[in-house]
């Protein structure tokens, strides 16, 4: 059918009136109050595309189009655009639109019901494929001949350039991506706002409800600071609420237009929602999880009283384990049999693959352990496949360690000798917190294995000033850093993405295979900034140190350093081959044109502010300008950097991040990937501390945003300090962000109070 009203859709019918439409069309046959709608279905926009004769036209223009040409891309977007506009719509399809609006004026009681349209873009293959965000919508709409025109617009906007530019880059077939429209009455709240019917973060049965006043958009984007209600799911009680400072607003002008306005003055601190209205919701959103089975993450609206829900979908950031009966562990009767730094947490058992050789990865087969002098970037295929992760070598902020954080498996580095004392196809156990490995296989409580629960909050609850952000050093992890409700990326480290290449980045520019590379690291950029779009992604330039990179394909030309962490890396070794931050630099230039406007680029292990002024000029001789078009700003390192931060800060930076990982080990002259001297290496050594304290307090006076994202970022005691010290933002790994983020917002709290309490006496 090409038009069919909610009531006619289910969730099961996502081929044909897309996710969002079928979610709402499910609300509906649910009996749950949905403002009432109808779907211009995929079938409608198939129908439109072949009767008008201009499906052909256009897959021809998309089959010649060079993706990374973007002057060339944006042109054959307009032009594709406008053979849409100018199709007229068959008569047949029109009729079908005018009936239904018609039918919704009849059923709302107005003449001309205002309504939002909006597109819901489905794969032919992969209904469940998302392409949120990627198409267009529309807002009070009247009239049934703008419901038609802006039909036709959302149609128009499934061949934005970066939409085109996202399904090529993501492998799906042009003509088997459809769209269908949504149409909905608009509903013009009094009050609005989000309803998760667990708690996001710990799974606990209550219903979390934020509210602020007028249209349901300032809480959703973030707006407003809302008011927040904990209500328990068996009694109704009122657990516990905050009432917030609300400043501001969205209401509906007389022309249809929503705007941001001021919260009129007596209804800023005041309560949003009743007792009783927060009854209705709980009962609400019990009766919508009952439905679907699961947890849920919905949006709601009060109009004329009444309530209504806008929107409904799975609490994707909880575990199975936040519900389960958790078991016995039996762990403290176990022998210890190797010990070393706890790098990743989480408990894992299975069979001993010790690898000594690159070509023996194919040992490890899903569930094994790897045990292994040091991983390098070539090994994270068979990591992936592994439940835990134990070296010889290293320090909590080695490969191992960083990439076993990210991708959620329990590692234990710095053992000295577990290649020697395990045995191939012995089972262990291992405590990636406390750095144990034990003898024997036993069975792990739920609570004890990685917990997802914890890595994953949600995007909602706690809102600090100082900015939460996440460092990723594998693209392929950038959802699960978004899920943290981080609110941007404050490290996104390259040298991994060179391992999906497997071959050296020189070696691409003395084969004259710069275009790959640039095509390699846009690919790979493009994971993280489309997911976290619009919240900000600092890329950090390629800081390859030799020792590293050997065993890439154009690895063998390394030279061998006496000590490579003191040796040709970071933006040193860049400008001694400034074809590689040229390519960087051009990838980066390339996402900025498509839209992606939020990256900025940061440099690593900084020394002389000759050097960033040589970067900049890098920059702009490929067409990137710092500053106007991206932030771009250093990585604090090196103590020389801190000391003389100023003379930074005069020649222009956006920011300022401390890389304490490298800091400490230049401050206390202590090797950070050394097992040996691991017990010397310490974040809170208090020259390490003077010299984040000094670039802290210079930025600040400077007016210029200060970051970490060393490792020390990600432990809750050191943020609290940094946070007196008055820092802008913290990068923590995925597994921390919300325990930084807890502590974020407590010590906020403490330095406020602190603050009232002086001015009191
Ligand atoms: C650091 O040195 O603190 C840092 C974040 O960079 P990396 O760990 O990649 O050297
Ligand atoms: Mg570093």
């Amino acid at each position: 059918m090409y038009v069919e009203k909610f009531e006619s859709i289910s969730k099961d019918d996502v081929g044909i009136a897309g996710g969002k439409g079928a979610n709402l069309g499910e609300l509906t046959q649910a009996g749950i109050p949905v403002p009432p709608g109808f779907i211009v279905t995929a079938e409608t926009y198939n129908k439109f595309m072949n009767d008008t004769g201009i499906f052909d036209n256009i897959m021809d223009i998309l089959n010649g189009i060079d993706i990374n040409n973007t002057k060339e891309l944006q042109k054959s977007a307009k032009k594709i655009k406008e053979i849409i506009i100018d199709a007229p719509i068959p008569e047949d399809i029109s009729a079908l639109i005018i009936e239904a609006y018609n039918a919704l004026c009849q059923k709302v009681g107005v003449e001309d019901v205002l309504v939002a349209i909006r597109s819901s873009a489905t794969a032919e293959d992969l209904p469940e494929a998302s392409f949120a965000g990627q198409q267009d919508t529309f807002l009070n709409i009247y009239g049934s001949e703008s419901v038609i025109d802006y039909v036709r617009k959302c149609w128009a906007s499934l061949f934005e350039a970066r939409a085109i530019f996202y399904r090529e880059e993501n492998n799906f077939e042009h003509s088997k991506v459809y769209i269908a429209v949504v149409v909905q009455e608009m509903v013009e709240s009094e009050k609005a706002g989000v309803m998760f019917t667990v708690n996001p973060s710990t799974g606990e049965d209550v219903a979390l409800i934020e509210g602020s006043w007028g249209l349901g958009e300032a809480v959703v984007s973030g707006s407003v600071t809302p008011d927040t209600y904990y209500v328990d799911k068996k009694s109704n009680e009122i657990l516990n609420f905050n009432i917030a400072d609300k400043k501001v607003m969205f209401e509906k002008l007389p022309n249809g237009e929503t705007k941001q306005v001021d919260v009129p003055e007596e209804l800023r601190n005041k309560r949003v929602l009743s007792e009783a209205e927060l009854v209705e919701l709980t009962e609400m959103g019990k009766r919508i999880q009952k439905h679907y089975g699961a947890p849920q993450d919905t949006e709601w609206a009060f109009y004329d009283n009444t309530l209504f829900m806008l929107q409904s979908r799975p609490i994707t950031t909880l575990d199975e384990s936040s519900s389960n009966e958790k078991e016995e562990s039996d762990i403290e009767n176990r022998e210890v049999i190797v010990r070393g730094l706890g790098a990743s947490p989480g408990m894992a058992a299975g069979t001993v693959k010790i690898i000594k050789k690159i070509d023996e990865l194919d040992k490890i087969k899903n569930g094994d352990i790897m045990v292994t002098t040091m991983t390098t970037p070539d090994m994270v295929p068979a990591m992936k496949r592994s439940n835990g992760i134990i070296t010889d070598e290293g320090g909590i902020t080695c490969h191992a360690a960083i990439i076993s954080r990210e991708l959620g498996i329990p590692c234990v580095v710095g053992t000295g000798n577990a290649t020697e004392i395990l045995k191939e196809n012995n089972k262990v156990t291992i405590d990636g917190k406390k750095g144990l490995v034990f003898e024997g296989e036993f069975q792990i409580s739920e609570e004890n294995k990685q917990d997802e629960s914890v890595v994953a909050q949600s995007a909602a609850p706690i809102i600090t000033v100082t900015e939460v952000k996440a460092n990723v050093s594998m693209p392929e992890a950038a959802k699960k850093a978004f899920a943290t409700g981080a609110d941007g990326v404050g490290l996104l480290r390259t040298e991994h993405m060179m391992l999906t290449a497997g071959v050296h980045p020189n070696k691409f520019i003395q084969d004259n295979r710069e275009d790959e590379l640039v095509k390699i690291l846009m690919e790979n950029i493009l994971k993280v900034v489309d997911v976290f779009y619009p919240k900000p992604v600092w890329y950090r330039t390629l800081d390859a140190p030799t020792d590293e990179f050997q065993t890439l394909e154009g690895g063998e030309e390394e030279p061998h350093e006496h000590n490579p962490m003191l040796g040709w890396r970071g933006i040193r070794r860049e400008l001694d081959e400034p074809e590689i931050l040229k390519a960087e630099f051009k990838a980066i230039k390339k996402l900025y044109e498509q839209g992606y406007t939020n990256i900025g680029v940061m440099i690593p292990l900084s020394q002389s502010p000759d050097e960033l002024i040589k970067a900049k000029k890098i920059a702009e001789e490929v067409g990137l300008r710092p500053h106007k078009d991206i932030d771009f700003g250093i990585m604090v390192e090196t103590p020389a950097a801190a000391l003389i931060i100023e003379e930074f800060i005069d020649i222009g930076i956006d920011f300022a991040s401390l890389g304490t990982n490298d800091l400490t080990q230049y401050t206390l002259a202590v090797d950070r990937n050394n097992e040996l001297v691991a017990k010397n290496y310490n974040e809170e050594h208090p020259a390490v501390l003077k010299l984040i304290e000094r670039t802290i307090r210079k930025c600040n006076e400077a007016g210029v945003t200060s970051s970490i994202c060393g490792q020390a970022g990600s432990k809750p005691h050191i943020v609290e300090k940094l946070v007196e010290l008055g820092i802008n933002s913290v990068s923590a790994n995925t597994d921390a962000v919300g325990d930084v983020r807890h502590t974020v917002a407590r010590s906020e709290q403490k330095l406020i109070l602190d603050a009232a309490r002086k001015q009191k006496k």
